[in-house]
């Protein structure tokens, strides 16, 4: 029997203790923690994830704020807010919403947010510490995968874990995680020769690719635990019945929004494979969301001075 790993149980299991988090660091006289989310521009998309980053701050009892600026701002405004935020004693975390407009340059701007406030923990020295097992921020995604394995049971120690995808923000640091945890750890990408052989070996095979459906039961060794990072929209109704034959409600989501959500992974044909799976949506999703909330609860403890600073809320 396969088993579902469903994000949700876990997300709200950390916002709780994130919430407590926050209520100690309040009850030992601390200020109460400030996330700010600095939007550049109108993306619509942006928006969205912006505002419910900020909302879940609030849920946990945190301050969450955007600070605008003109899809037009220069180079240079964006590093002067920047610049203020870090000086700001009642933000603790700064979050640089991604995609910036074109022509600013990302890493470059990315590179000065102080690196204790850097929640998204896309600063060059985080990335270091991360590689050099020492404390600091961790991307969202991967740090929600690690919690989702870690609550679900699912041994790393001495485990082949298979990523397909070497992004920066998914792929590159859940491997330096899972080696941290001890599993033997291989990173595909687009140039790997004969993904399915590569794939096969892990006993956890994560997908943080952006394709819909890559991984087939022919990627799948039976009985891996597999995660499915993947978020792709697909609106051709012959590719919706193909991956997901008579769905009803699948029918129905494509009829009523244009598009439905599918995975890295081909679900229906590999779950059977698989002795867990995340589902998508509800698997990855939930926890990354949550996770950038713990990180601003870390980098509140870091400007409190509290210790220990990454467990504060565990
Ligand atoms: P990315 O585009 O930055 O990286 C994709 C990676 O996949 C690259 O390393 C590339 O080499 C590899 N790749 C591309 N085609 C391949 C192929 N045919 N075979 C093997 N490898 C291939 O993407 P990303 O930012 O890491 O995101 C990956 C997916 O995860 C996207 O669908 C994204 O929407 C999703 N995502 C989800 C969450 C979440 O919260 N659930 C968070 C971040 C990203």
């Amino acid at each position: 029997m396969t088993r579902l790993l469903a994000g949700q149980p876990v997300a709200d299991a950390v916002r709780r203790e994130v919430a407590a988090g926050v209520e100690r660091l309040l009850a030992r006289g601390g200020r109460r923690p400030g996330l700010a989310a600095l939007l550049v521009g109108e993306d619509p998309a942006s928006e969205v994830y912006v505002s419910s980053k900020t909302r879940g701050c609030r849920e946990v009892g945190m301050d969450g704020r955007t600070v605008r600026l003109p899809a037009a701002a220069s180079a240079a405004e964006v590093a002067s807010t920047i610049a203020a935020l870090n000086a700001d004693p009642g933000i603790d975390g700064i979050l640089v919403q991604l995609p910036l407009p074109p022509g600013l340059p990302e890493s470059e701007l990315l590179a000065r947010v102080d690196p204790d406030k850097d929640v998204d923990g896309f600063h060059p020295v985080n990335v270091g510490r991360l590689w050099l097992d020492q404390e600091g921020f961790v991307p969202a995604t991967p740090l929600g995968i690690l919690e989702l394995l870690r609550r679900n049971d699912v041994q790393l120690e001495g485990r082949r874990a298979v990523i397909v995808g070497r992004s920066p923000i998914v792929g590159k640091p859940l491997a330096a995680l899972l080696l941290r945890e001890h599993a033997t750890v291989t990173v595909c990408h687009s140039r790997t020769r004969d993904l399915a052989a590569v794939c096969r070996e892990g006993d956890i095979l994560v997908a943080a690719v952006g394709r819909p459906a890559l991984v087939g039961p022919e990627h799948v060794r039976a009985g891996a635990v597999v995660v499915d990072v993947g978020i792709n929209r697909v609106s051709d109704p012959a590719e919706v019945e193909r991956l997901f034959p008579g769905d009803e409600g699948r029918r129905a989501t494509l009829a009523r929004r244009g598009s439905v959500l599918v995975g890295d992974v081909d679900f229906q044909r590999v779950a059977p494979r698989a002795a867990a799976i995340t589902p998508v949506p509800g698997g990855v999703g939930p926890i990354t969301d949550v996770w950038l909330v713990g990180n601003a609860l870390m980098a509140a403890a870091i400007a409190h001075q509290v210790e220990p600073r990454f467990g504060l809320f565990r």
